[in-house]
């Protein structure tokens, strides 16, 4: 029986104004349909940031350390409720139930933290060059944030907006992906039940192509934050640019990792596995390239191949499962077709290249882990994002020929280098162009104390995420005050 996942407006829930609902549907089986939810329209777009807007003022003038006390009594709900959450996260997005814990246990962490930046969000404080003066930096928040989110994290990110929003005194409206609505409607009703006042969090369904661009470009939004593909992040950027709002991106990867010839060869396969299949190759960080020094090729991908064609594929619920379906029809095709365009282009297939369909398989959206041999870095599946199970191998003659190979594609999201040399690794840390690296470990577990983002076509604006630089910066700006208490005319750089 399908849940029922509802709008979150004003601190009421409700269907849409017009009624019209989505389902969800568990990749893993077809005939389960998991939650409906609102299919709402630009009407309840505007009742929702009409709501923020409202909200606003009375949130920004609460003590950040008491929105603090409001997230950490939701970081201890989510912690309680982990299990359950990542049960539906498994059902309704198709993760195996081991990554759909970390799916939540990044959103109990960044809740934590977010609590207690209350008692920090610093500025600075500085000398005057005038006596009796001071003069100090604060941040002020912006507004009501327009936050739209994927459906391959689909409680992590959501929390990586709303969590830093509010803790620096905005309100927000978030729009979740049509494909994960429980797993969001989940989060967003701990967050309220922890004590959020009415408007502050504002939760709407619906496809993006109907509702994304009147959140992002309404007139009552201060700052837009998106994850997704790069061909909606792009038009994002595109209409915030001209509408001067402050807006981050976080979109595509092509993520390389390379196993230099004095790595440690199991180190690497795991890393490599783990990289390319966990998530079913469907993270942003997922290592969809291992670009090997030749001196090892052979060795490493014989090896990767054996250990790739002993994954179990199977529903996420599932304990022995190692490898979930994809999301849905769509995106099984889409990597059906980078496969066939792979053996087009002259790739070998090493192991894989099909929908895995046996048993209760075939009602689900199942691909049989995919490793492509002898790949040139000039081809599409080296180039393109392909988000699922499927990696090119990649051969490097040296270093230097190696960081060319990854630094040589659109995106810069993660790399990851396996070797025992620290010359080495030093080297590949320096010049690798990417937001972030690895070394010796995989491409992907990001932690979240740490700014999360990456190069080029990977996004735009100040990173996701905690530390200097993270998402504090997109969510407030900075105000600088001067206080003169000499109680004359001073004249900065004027006077002697
Ligand atoms: P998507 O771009 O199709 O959708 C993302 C969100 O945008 C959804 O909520 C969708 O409804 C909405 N949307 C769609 N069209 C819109 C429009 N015209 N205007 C406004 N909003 C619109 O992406 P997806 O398929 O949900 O997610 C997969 C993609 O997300 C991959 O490309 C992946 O790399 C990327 N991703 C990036 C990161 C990162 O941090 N770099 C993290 C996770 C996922």
């Amino acid at each position: 029986m399908a849940e029922q996942a509802l709008n979150l407006i004003n601190g009421v829930w409700k269907r849409a104004a017009s009624g019209e609902t989505l389902t969800s549907m568990n990749p893993a089986d077809i005939d389960e349909s998991v939650a409906t939810a609102p299919s709402s329209s630009a009407k309840d777009v505007d009742e929702a940031v009409a709501a923020a807007r409202a909200a606003w003022l009375a949130w920004r003038a609460t003590p950040a350390p008491k929105r603090g006390e409001i997230l950490f009594r939701a970081a201890e709900r989510l912690a309680r409720e982990k299990e359950s959450l990542a049960v539906v996260v498994t059902r309704e997005m198709g993760k195996v139930l081991p990554e759909a814990r970390g799916d939540v246990q990044e959103a109990i962490d960044m809740t934590y933290y977010m609590a207690g930046e209350g008692r920090r969000l610093s500025g600075e404080t500085v000398p005057s060059e005038l006596p009796d003066k001071d003069a100090k930096s604060v941040r002020v928040p912006l507004g009501v944030c327009a936050q739209i989110t994927p459906w391959n994290f689909p409680v992590a990110i959501p929390s990586w907006k709303i969590v830093p929003a509010l803790i620096a005194g905005n309100t927000v409206v978030l729009k979740p992906s049509a494909v994960t609505p429980l797993c969001a409607t989940r989060f967003v009703q701990i967050l309220h039940e922890a004590g959020l006042p009415p408007g502050v969090l504002n939760l709407v369904h619906g496809h993006g192509e109907e509702i994304g661009e009147a959140l992002v470009s309404h007139a009552g939004v201060a700052v837009v934050s998106f994850t997704g593909s790069s061909a909606v992040g792009e038009r994002i950027e595109a209409l915030c640019g001209r509408l001067h709002r402050a807006v981050c991106t976080e979109t595509g990867g092509k993520n390389p990792l390379i196993v230099m010839d004095d790595a440690d060869l199991d180190l690497a396969i795991e890393g490599a596995l783990w990289g390319g299949f966990g998530t079913s190759g469907q993270r942003c960080t997922a290592a969809s390239r291992v670009i090997v020094h030749h001196a090892v090729y052979d060795a490493f991908t014989a090896r990767f191949v054996e250990a790739a064609k002993k994954l179990r594929v199977g529903p996420g619920l599932e304990p022995a499962t190692d490898v979930g379906p994809v999301i849905n029809a769509a995106q099984k095709q889409k990597v059906l077709d980078y496969i066939e365009i792979g053996k087009k282009e002259g790739a070998k297939l090493l192991c894989g290249g099909r929908a895995a369909t046996a048993g209760k398989l075939a009602n689900g959206h199942f691909i049989a882990p995919t490793v492509f041999g002898d790949v040139a870095s000039t081809m599409r599946i080296a180039q393109e994002e392909i988000f699922g199970p499927v990696v090119s191998v990649i051969k490097a003659r040296d270093l230097a020929h190696a960081i060319e190979i990854a630094n040589g594609v659109a995106y810069g999201l993660s790399a990851a280098i396996y070797s025992r040399d620290v010359n080495k690794t030093a080297v590949a840390e320096r010049d690798l162009d990417t937001g972030i690296v690895y070394i010796n470990a995989s491409t992907i577990g990001a932690e979240i104390q740490l700014p999360f983002g990456g190069t080029k076509r990977t996004g735009l604006g100040p990173r996701e995420a905690g530390g200097r630089g993270g998402a504090l910066d997109l969510y407030t700006k900075w105000k600088v005050i001067y206080r003169d208490y000499s109680g004359k005319l001073q004249k900065a750089q004027i006077q002697e």
